[in-house]
């Protein structure tokens, strides 16, 4: 019996004339993806992309764990492939089907056929192996309106395919379809969850997080290393850049007014992440800010920070509950390194009364105080960048 995956996409399916294109882009990702299980050889035909070990050694199980996070799929599912005639099916079906029917109530078998040529309905053919299971499994009962498991029997250019039941996929575009952004990454919940958002349809994310050392640790560059890691396992390869921004805040402290400090530093993020993003060819940056949530982050501090960024900002958590982003992070698998405690640049010389509604002219005063492209500069020439691999 050889066992394949089979992963259906949705989106993608709408693109018209571009369509190949994502489909391209799509069997990319899944093949970097396999790449790091085995050797498999993918291809697709009929809006699936199909996943095929080429030897013993290829871990079939991993690929349908790890092909889950990948971008642009609706469903994924793990078949079993038989000729396209019906004795073929019947006995692959009663040889595959009846471990998933163990411990279970009730199934019902439902047929697909996209070759119209195959001499039987979708009707019959769904009776002929709900027939031949039931005598195999006779205690299972057979539901078609609430059954337990759905075994699929889908008749296909390559072959008939049987399975028992589909996963959800990850939904969203194919990663390196919508361009590229640089992910603002803190140490925090939030900033992975929007590289993911992003990610999900379909941008090519970079990293970009900002240390104050040595009044931030090791530890925490450590963390943030760690968070790449897991959201590489979404959304491929990431390059992490690294900048230091210990003397802005040492000379932001020594000169401006502390109400104004978390502002003007977050003028500096933006104008050093805009010129880093336009650097690497990267059309947009990415927050993980949600309006309200501290005082950085109200409409008026939002727009005294966006106003020196020199490219959009996508806040794909702009309207999202801190619970609604906890809930994201648990499931994206970032939420247990994120509340490890270490130190955020943020929290470096925080005022006790930050400006929650600045007015860009007391902002701008502040700022002139410094020498704000030199200060930039000097931190910009600190970047360091590492590239961290998907291990999906
Ligand atoms: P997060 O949970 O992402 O840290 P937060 O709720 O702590 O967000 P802020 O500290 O105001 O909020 O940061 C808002 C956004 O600014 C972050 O989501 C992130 O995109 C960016 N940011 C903050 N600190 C850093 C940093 N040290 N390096 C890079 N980006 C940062
Ligand atoms: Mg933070």
């Amino acid at each position: 019996m050889k066992e394949v995956i089979l992963c259906k996409y949705g989106e993608i399916v709408l693109k018209g004339a571009n369509r190949g294109w994502f489909e391209n882009m799509l069997c990319r990702r899944i093949n970097e993806c396999a790449g790091y299980y085995g050797n498999f050889k993918v291809y697709r035909a009929q809006s699936t992309v199909f996943i095929e070990p080429i030897d013993e050694s290829s871990d079939l199980d991993g690929v349908y764990e790890a092909v889950q996070r990948i971008f642009g799929i609706i469903a994924v599912c793990r078949a079993v492939v038989a000729a396209k005639d019906m004795d073929s099916i019947l006995d692959t079906a009663v040889e595959y089907i009846p471990k998933f029917l163990a411990g279970k109530k009730s199934f019902k078998v439902e047929a697909k056929r996209s070759d119209k040529s195959f001499p039987l309905n979708s009707i019959e053919i769904a009776k002929q192996v709900g027939t031949a299971l039931h005598a195999a499994c006779p205690g299972i009962a057979v539901d078609v309106h609430t059954p337990e498991v759905v075994v699929r029997v889908e008749i296909r250019e390559f072959g008939a395919y049987i399975h028992a039941g589909q996963l959800p996929g990850a939904g969203g575009l194919p990663v390196g379809s919508n361009g590229r952004g640089l992910l603002l990454l803190s140490g925090g919940i939030d900033s992975p969850v929007a590289g993911w958002m992003m990610a999900k349809r379909g941008v090519l994310v970079e990293s970009l997080h900002f240390e104050s050392f040595p009044y931030t640790s090791e530890r925490a560059k450590e963390k943030v290393m760690a968070l790449t890691r897991i959201l590489a396992r979404w959304a491929g390869d990431i390059d992490l850049h690294i900048v230091s921004l210990t003397r802005i805040q040492e000379e932001l402290k020594r000169t401006c007014n502390e109400e104004y400090f978390t502002l003007l530093l977050r003028r500096y993020m933006m104008h050093i992440a805009s010129r880093v993003a336009r650097a690497r060819d990267c059309g947009a940056l990415i927050t993980g800010e949600s309006l309200g949530q501290v005082a950085s982050q109200t409409l008026q501090a939002i727009a005294v920070t966006d106003a020196v960024a020199g490219l959009p900002v996508f806040r794909p958590l702009i309207g999202l509950d801190k619970e609604e982003i906890i809930r994201l992070a648990r499931r994206i698998g970032t939420y247990d390194t994120s509340i490890l405690p270490y130190e955020d640049c943020c929290t470096v010389f925080t005022p006790r009364h930050p400006k929650t509604r600045p007015q860009i002219e007391r902002v701008l005063a502040e700022e002139r105080k410094l020498d704000f492209n030199s200060l930039a500069a000097g931190a910009e020439a600190t970047l360091e960048t590492i590239r961290i691999r998907a291990e999906y």
